[in-house]
Order: C-alpha cells, then structure tokens, then sequence
C-alpha cells in the first residue's frame, strides 16, 4: 500500500493504550514519578530518543513475570519451555517485521549501539585489515560512528565521510567519490535521528556491492517509523533498538545476512552461546544464539513481540503518512519564525525537527518548554561531528510518534513563543 493512502490513524483510539500520556508534571522531579506538585499536562515530542509504552505491551510483559518466567534454553521443565517458544518466536516476529524469515539472520543485542560494537568487534578486529576504509557519513549516530572510527585506529583502516549538502541530504557523488575497491564496509543512518533526511539506502548497498564491500544500515529511527524490508534493502547488517518502537529497553536487534553472521566469530563468550566446551577448546552454538550469550534479555523479547503486534495492527503506512504529516505541520509552524533555524530538508523527512532559536540555548529553550509540559531533547543527539559541520554547539529537537497530535505541536510553538519574547 502506498503511504498516501493509508487509513489516518485513530490518534484518540490510541492514546487510550498508553497511561503515561495521562501524566500530569511539574513538581518533584527528584523522586520518580507523579507527585502533589504535579499540575501541567504532558506534551511528549522526545519519541526519537524513547517511545512510550502501550498496554499491550506491559501486560505482555506481566503476563510473562506472573504465568512463565524462567530461563530459556536450559530446562525441561513446562515454564522454561514455554519461555523458551516465546523467545525464538520473538526471533521470528522481529525477523518477519523487517523482511527476513530465518531466525538466524535475527539476533537480539542489548540496542542498535551493541548491534554496532559486535559486528565491529566480529567482523571488524577479523577481517578489516590495515589499507582498507570504512565509508560512513557526517549525520551517523555516535552508535555507529565511534564504533567505525575505534575499529580503523586498531586495525590501521581509514574512515571516511561522505559530506552532506546544504539541504542536509547525503551527497551521493561523495559517496560514489569515496567509496573504491579498499572500502570494506558503507554504513549509512536509513533516517537521520537530528535532520530526519531519509538516504536511499538500496542505493548505497548497492555501491557498496558494486565494490565488493559490505553494507550496515543503521535503522534506529527507521525501523519504528516506516516499512522496511532488509531483503530489498539487500543490507548485508542492518540494527534496530526495541525501546524506539513502543517495546522496552534492554532489547534490540541486528539483522545479518546468515552467511556473513555464520562466518563470524563470536562476540561476547560463556552460556547459552556455546555448542560444546572441552579443556581443551569450545565449539559455538548455532545462529543467532552464537551471538547471545548468557541469559538473553526474555521478558524484553516477549514485550518486543507485543509491540510489533501492536505496530502490525495499526499498519506501518499509516504509522509512516502519520509521522510525516506531522513533521510537515512543525516544520510549517516553526519556519513561520524568523529566527528559528531548522536542520534537514523541507521534504521526504522522517518524523522529527530539529531545529535553533536565534540567541538561545537549545537547553534554554528546552527547560522553557519543559515548564510548558513539552518535553524535547536538547543537545548534540548523538552526533557531535554534524554540529560542528552545522556549527552549533546543539539544537533542539521535537520528534513525534503515533500518538502524537497537531495540538501538541501546537503547545511546543507556544512554548517556543513565549521563549522568544522572554530573551528578546
Ligand atoms: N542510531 C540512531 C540513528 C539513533 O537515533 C540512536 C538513538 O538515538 C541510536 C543509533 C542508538 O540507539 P540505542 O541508544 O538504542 O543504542
């Protein structure tokens, strides 16, 4: 289905799902959660760093404390093999969600940064060899950017990055320009998590064949917000964090190609990863369990389950045309002012603004809006090098999720208002 013709959502409906939309704030902030002070409404636009929760979710997750937590793997007994089932099925699930029906292309991290250090880590310290560079962008994430830029100074690789232009879109002749037959490895951000530029990410797994070198996209931002499909994509690594997607924290994936991942050695060593130990050496585990060491993150596989089934229902289009209208209708109300400055193109964007009021700090600016209940982020996202590119010290951002709503957008632009007049 095409995305402009996905139903609108229910945004009403929705909400419903998620208690903590209900949330009053203001007082205490020393002591989690709701207090006597407590007055104003929430406005919550900081679903780029974490989304909420539903229901559904929780109760998945409840459910799983109260009728059959145990380890997984290990027992026989009736508790541990239904935790078990629910955990490959989470495999299944998260696999089938971006595309892939193998479970051993889907292995659970901790988060997309994890995703990032265990391929540099595997693949990396095994096969990136001195001469050879790494392609990568100036609007990575410090997830996968650090993880390049730590793995080149080790082995004596080069790290290069493909310039954006003035619209804050990647520049793909740069990239074309930078990538040669020593490139090992492209890894490019599929939605940029501080200008919400959407790159062609078929495009450049497709230059980084044509060179013989490997592909890694990172999907932290993708993934929750649109349809996505790594077998079109044809991304030889491609990572996602649960927490971004209406799951819990604790739990992310990195997709892999099963021939790539099959030839890797393993990340993190000891239970549950390993086939047979001997004094004299081990044997790894099939995949994905080679790379899941220890006790895996269960409770977390069965919330992400719940909320790909929750996503699933609502449909990814909708969640997708949602998105972008509202990321529209920001940019439209926020460059209404003259002496705001918006990063990132006017166009094809993902569901999120950043964006600078002339002369005030992006904290400034936050903790205003955070007396008005609009909470933003504010600071550098995780992307340090693309401020310095920008030159700013930070921006902020308001990124939004299904259940947000224009009205809300409404109340950052009068929060952002009232900042203007008060550092006028
Ligand atoms: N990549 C992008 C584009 C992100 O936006 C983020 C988080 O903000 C990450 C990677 C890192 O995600 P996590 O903190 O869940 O590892």
């Amino acid at each position: 289905m095409a995305t402009h013709d996905a139903p609108a959502l229910d945004v009403d409906a929705i909400r419903e799902d998620f208690p903590i939309l209900e949330r009053k704030i203001g007082g205490d902030v020393t002591t989690p959660g709701p207090d006597e002070g407590d007055d104003t409404p929430l406005y919550y636009l900081d679903n780029a760093a974490t989304s909420h929760t539903p229901k559904q979710v929780v109760e998945a997750m409840t459910e799983y404390y109260y009728q059959y937590n145990s380890n997984v793997h290990r027992g026989i007994h009736s508790l541990s093999q239904e935790a078990s089932v629910a955990y490959e099925e989470a495999h299944d699930r998260a696999g089938e969600f971006i595309g892939t029906d193998k479970r051993e292309e889907v292995v659970f991290t901790k988060n997309t940064t994890e995703a990032f250090n265990l391929i540099a880590y595997t693949w990396g310290l095994s096969q990136l060899e001195a001469g050879q560079n790494i392609v990568t962008t100036q609007m990575e994430h410090h997830a996968s950017l650090v993880s390049w830029q730590q793995l080149c100074e080790k082995q004596g690789a080069e790290v290069r990055y493909v310039e954006i232009d003035d619209d804050g879109r990647l520049d793909m002749e740069d990239l074309r320009a930078n990538v040669d037959d020593d490139t090992a490895m492209v890894s490019a951000v599929h939605v940029s998590n501080t200008l919400g530029t959407v790159n062609p990410v078929s495009e450049i797994t497709d230059i980084a064949h044509e060179h013989g070198a490997l592909s890694f996209i990172d999907g932290a931002q993708a993934v929750p917000t649109r349809p996505v499909d790594v077998k079109a994509i044809d991304a030889d690594f491609y990572a996602f964090s649960g927490h971004k997607m209406l799951g819990p924290t604790g739990i992310g994936v990195l997709y892999g190609k099963e021939h790539l991942l099959e030839e890797l050695p393993p990340f993190l060593v000891g239970g549950s990863m390993i086939r047979r130990v001997k004094f004299e050496g081990t044997t790894w585990e099939d995949l994905p369990w080679k790379f899941e060491a220890g006790t895996p993150p269960i409770a977390e596989a069965v919330g992400l389950t719940a909320a790909i089934d929750y996503l699933e229902d609502i449909g990814m289009e909708a969640v997708q045309r949602h998105e972008e209208k509202l990321a529209a209708y920001a940019y439209d109300r926020l460059s209404a002012f003259e002496d705001i400055e918006i990063y990132g193109p006017k166009t094809d964007r993902g569901g999120l603004v950043s964006f600078n009021l002339g002369g005030v700090h992006a904290h400034d600016l936050s903790s205003i809006l955070d007396d008005h209940g609009v909470a933003v982020r504010a600071g550098d996202h995780c992307t340090q090098p693309l401020h310095d590119i920008l030159d700013i010290p930070a921006s902020t951002r308001a990124s939004f999720y299904l259940y947000n709503t224009e009205a809300e957008i409404d109340e950052l632009i009068d929060g952002v208002d009232t900042a203007r007049k008060l550092f006028a």
